[in-house]
């Protein structure tokens, strides 16, 4: 006899829950599955009304749940937010250019804004381009930095808020495993963390930190949602594959391990006397740092100088070196200028207040055309300027009169 679903008891379960064990139906996993990601945003308080959200977006399956799982909700619970889709497109060719085409594909099927930063725009740089040139072992490590810091740019040029990414628990566990197999402790410290700063300005967070991979898989499934599902061609990555397999193989026992994991790491605490890093801002593109230079401004000046490995070791003493050098790599003209943070900064500034501006003017009730706002502080009139003119309101009089007393 076919079973019940465990929670609504009324339709066939069709699946077992990863997480939990539990037999579902397919509507009950929807929305067990949604609660709990609305449960995970509202108790971290990861947004607040009006903010300005951007989706970290890649094609794969974890970014395109988020997707059209943030749009679920927003819509569903009024969150207010404005969301945008903002993808990087490293350059990696056969790989990453196909699954940039599944985000163009969401943005019509979400109805999302979309923006697209590449590294070689950002760095003049491509992952293609820096794997000929540092082989495939350290590829990750150029392709990590860069991301971390082309998001933060993709989001000054959009005046992000707040941007979420598709980290799942997987991926959290994993990384806690590693820092401690590493004895990482800052960055043990900060992996849990379910809000990062990002630049320092932008909020940084991981809506399915408590979401199993294998329940993101089943939900893209059964939504019929269009995701890429390819590996990228330079993924090695053997340390994190490693902690990989061994967390599945510890799932597979215990399904609980995922979360256990993560419930012990967020109870682990860095004494205090362990030193942590003192963040400032790069030298050279004010990007947050804790060395004289940001880590992708080395690994960027290890590939113009043709010594790749530069960066990859002691940050403190290369970036030390480099400061050195400073003045005969640019009289060389070698070294690369990312465009600077503060300038991305300002402009994101200038983008703000234009856009307050515009909410507080209104449209004309005889034309299509704004309305001053800043004419007088009863502007109930609502008429642009031209039809003031015409139908003398109350403001334009007592305009006529200020500039008449002012002359
Ligand atoms: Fe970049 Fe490595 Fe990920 Fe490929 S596997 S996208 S090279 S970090
Ligand atoms: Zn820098």
């Amino acid at each position: 006899m076919p079973r019940q679903c465990e929670i609504c008891n009324n339709a066939r379960a069709i699946l077992r829950r990863p997480k939990t064990g539990q037999r579902i139906c397919n509507e009950c996993f929807f929305y067990v599955f949604e609660t709990e990601i609305h449960n995970t945003i509202v108790d971290n308080k990861l947004f607040k009304p009006g903010d300005r959200v951007g989706i970290g977006a890649s094609g794969g399956k974890d970014s395109t749940v988020l997707a059209y799982v943030m749009k679920t909700l927003n819509n569903r619970y009024n969150y207010g937010l404005d969301l945008y889709l903002l993808s990087v497109d490293e350059g990696i060719s056969g790989y990453r250019d196909d699954s940039l085409e599944t985000v163009k594909r969401n943005k019509e099927q979400y109805g999302l804004p979309l923006l697209i930063v590449s590294y070689e725009q950002l760095y003049g740089w491509s992952m293609d381009s820096i794997v000929e040139a540092v082989g495939r072992k350290n590829n990750c490590t150029f392709c990590g930095v860069f991301r971390r810091q082309a998001l933060d740019r993709g989001a000054l040029m959009l005046d992000l808020d707040h941007i979420v990414t598709g980290h799942n628990a997987d991926d959290v566990a994993e990384t806690i495993l590693m820092n401690l197999f590493r004895g990482d402790l800052p960055r043990l410290g900060r992996c849990t963390e379910i809000v990062t700063a990002g630049d320092g300005y932008i909020g940084r967070s991981k809506p399915f930190k408590y979401a199993y991979e294998k329940e993101i898989v089943m939900y893209a499934y059964l939504k019929h949602l269009d995701y890429f599902s390819t590996e990228c061609t330079y993924s090695p990555n053997a340390y994190r594959g490693y902690a990989r397999e061994f967390l599945k193989d510890l799932e597979f026992v215990r399904p609980s391990a995922i979360l256990d994991i993560i419930h012990s790491g967020e109870a682990m605490q860095v004494a205090s006397d362990v030193q942590l890093p003192t963040l400032a801002h790069c030298e050279r593109c004010g990007y947050i740092s804790s060395n004289a230079l940001c880590k992708a401004c080395i690994l960027l000046e290890g590939l113009e100088r043709g010594v790749p490995k530069l960066g990859i070791a002691k940050s403190a003493r290369h970036a030390q070196e480099l400061l050195a050098n400073e003045s005969a790599m640019k009289s060389a003209g070698k070294a690369v200028e990312p465009v600077h943070f503060e300038l991305l900064r300002g402009k994101a500034q200038a983008m703000r207040e234009q856009r307050q501006m515009k909410e507080q003017q209104q449209e004309c009730h005889d034309c299509t055309a704004t309305s001053c706002a800043f004419a007088c502080d009863d502007d109930a009139t609502g008429l642009c300027s031209s039809s003031k003119e015409t139908r003398r309101c109350a403001c334009a009089d007592s305009n006529a009169e200020t500039n008449a007393a002012a002359s």
